[in-house]
Parts: structure tokens; sequence; C-alpha cells
């Protein structure tokens, strides 16, 4: 149900959608966003208030990081009262990280907060960014019969389809379908209508009330195994002295080499206080620690399973739980508990 009194709040971070190409030179650069409906003349028709707001130097994706992820909470917080719901435009490339953090960053959330972007930009005939946005600004109005908002929760909307933020791996660099939600089922679907699946939506905690967090701990870093990894790699990584977490991306299952010089080095960084967490390397499916050999091996030198959780969102958590200032006991704990719908235990 479309509420005609509704606010949303538009917020540019920058990223292909907001871009024009220069007739010159070919590049792409950012257009004055306050411009934007020139390109979107579908935005006046729409029966409820947008009003907008963009980084004061808009940065393509690649480039954005803990900063920008405070200033999005900053935004958010500053203006979550006046508005129904919040739509971020964000490049793609990063935007399931982001995705992913905000996810963490803003607790028991009551309203939609939903990234898009486009592959090509507004200003270009064919782009994507026009049907992404106009719909994403829909959602993020939607309200139930109660008046309650239907999504209240961080999600990527892109090319008709709704996604749970914390799932979503950017998944191909051309096509107009740029994401995907391998292990957890697609939210709402933009056809005719936007068919929402309701069952799959987070429900906010009854009368709690959003927690707006901003600190994070950049310490942490991904290390994605091969086969023949030399341990003088793997040893590097680990004599960084801030180092405070690593996500271990795995063959298959959850798989890692077993041969102990291999071992050894994780096992000592794990007895340092640092947290380690397996995450599996194929985009669908799950980490089972004990099904193989070198998953086993893992487990009993005190990996963690990241069990069905994305990289993204994997990495994210730990700056967010290391943020917090918790102990490693404690992130490890929170670590093999969903805390925003981010992983399925199996
Ligand atoms: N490089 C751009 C970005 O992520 C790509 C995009 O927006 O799709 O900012």
């Amino acid at each position: 149900m479309l509420d005609f009194n509704a606010n949303v709040l538009l917020i540019y971070t920058g990223g292909t959608i907001g871009m024009i190409e220069d007739p010159d030179s070919g590049i792409l650069k950012p257009f004055d966003f306050n411009h934007l409906k020139a390109y979107v003349p579908e935005l006046s028709r729409l029966k409820f208030n947008i009003d907008s707001i963009a980084f004061e130097h808009p940065v393509d994706s690649s480039d954005i990081g803990p900063d920008d992820w405070k200033k999005l909470v900053q935004i958010i917080e500053e203006h979550y009262e006046k508005y129904d719901g919040f739509v971020i435009l964000h490049g793609t490339d990063t935007m399931s990280y982001s995705a992913s953090v905000l996810s963490f960053m803003l607790e028991n959330l009551t309203k939609p907060v939903i990234l898009t972007g486009s592959q090509l930009p507004i200003g270009k005939m064919r782009t994507d960014g026009r049907e992404n946005l106009i719909t994403a600004l829909e959602i993020a109005v939607d309200k139930d019969s109660d008046g309650n908002a239907i999504v209240p929760e961080v999600c990527i909307f892109f090319q008709n389809l709704l996604m749970r933020g914390n799932r979503t791996t950017k998944v191909n660099a051309d096509n107009f379908s740029a994401f995907n939600s391998f292990n957890y089922p697609i939210l709402a679907e933009a056809g005719t209508h936007i068919k929402y699946e309701h069952y799959l939506i987070h429900r906010p905690i009854k009368n709690a009330v959003p927690q707006f967090h901003y600190d994070l701990d950049p310490n942490v870093t991904i290390l994605k195994i091969f086969p023949g990894i030399s341990d003088n790699c793997i040893k590097a990584i680990f004599t960084n002295p801030h180092l405070k977490g690593v996500i271990v991306e795995t063959f298959g299952a959850g798989n890692s080499p077993a041969h102990p010089s291999f071992l050894s080095v994780i096992e000592e960084a794990i007895k340092k206080g640092i947290v380690i967490v397996n995450v599996t390397q194929c985009a669908s499916g799950a980490v089972e620690q004990g099904r193989y050999q070198g998953g086993k091996a893992l487990k009993n030198i005190g990996v963690l399973s990241g069990y069905d959780i994305t990289t993204e969102a994997a990495v994210t958590k730990l700056m967010f739980l290391f943020g917090h200032g918790f102990t490693p006991e404690k992130v490890k704990e929170q670590m093999q508990l969903s805390i925003a719908g981010e992983m399925t235990k199996s």
C-alpha cells in the first residue's frame, strides 16, 4: 500500500548511477545531483515527497570505507523520525559490503533502507538506473495495512529483485542483473506489482528502539587460499601486529590444505588471539568443517565456521564486532550467531 503522505530521503554517495559522460573525453563524471529530476522526470509523478542529500564529494564505490559508512549512519539517524524510508544510491562494485555493514550498524530498524545503483549512467538512453531508482523509492515507502513498513531492513534492489543486503554479492560486471543472493531467497520481485515474500522479511523486535552504531575496527583481512599458496605468503599476513581477525576463504565445504606447515601458521595466530573465520569460496552453499579432513583440521585448531555467510558480510561483521571493543572470545561468540539475518546455521 503506497502512503501518499510519505517522505523518503534519497542519499547519493556516488557511483555510475549519478554519472554523465563528458562529451569530449568520454569519461564518466558525477553530475550535479540537484538536477536529478531533469534526468528522471518520472520522479515528479511519484505521489510522495522525496528529499535528497548528496555526499559533498561523491565517490566511486571502490573508495568507500568506514568513514562513509559512519556518514550514512549519521544521516539516517539525524533524519530517522522525519522519513518513512531511505534510498541510498551507491556504486555497484562495493554495494554488498556497504549493505552488509549497514545491516549491523543500524540495529532494530523499523524503516526500509534500500541501496540501489546502476550499470549504466542515468543520463544514458538505455540506463537501468531509472527503473532501479523508481522502484527502490516505492519500496522505501510501502506500508502494510497497519501502517508499518513492509521491508524494515537494509536491502539491495537491483534489476527487479529485492534482496537482503547482507546476503548479496555482485556477480556481474556488465549485465543489468548484477547482484545475487545465493543463500537466502529473494525478498520481493517487481513485475507489474511488487510481490513481497512477507514471511522472509526481517521484523523488528516489538517496542525495540533503533540503535545507531558508529564504531568499526578496520584491522581485519581476507585470505583467499589457492592450490600452491606458499607458507611465506600466509605468514606475511600474520606479521601485522594490529591484525585482529581474518576471513579465510576456503575451498568447497570449508576445506584447506591439511599440511602441518599451513595449519601451524593458523594455529599460532589463533593462540595470539586472532579470530579466524572459515568462509567458502563457492558462491552458494555452506561451510561444514567436519565433512572432509581439511575442514576438520581447521576446526580442531580453533577456526570458526562462517556457515553460509558471504565474505562481504563476514569481513564487515568482524569490523563491527571489533569496533565495539569486544574481546576475541566475545567476537567469536557473536560470529557464531546471526545478528542481522546474515547467516543460517545448519
Ligand atoms: N565503479 C562504479 C562504482 O562502483 C561502478 C558502478 O557504480 O556500478 O562506483
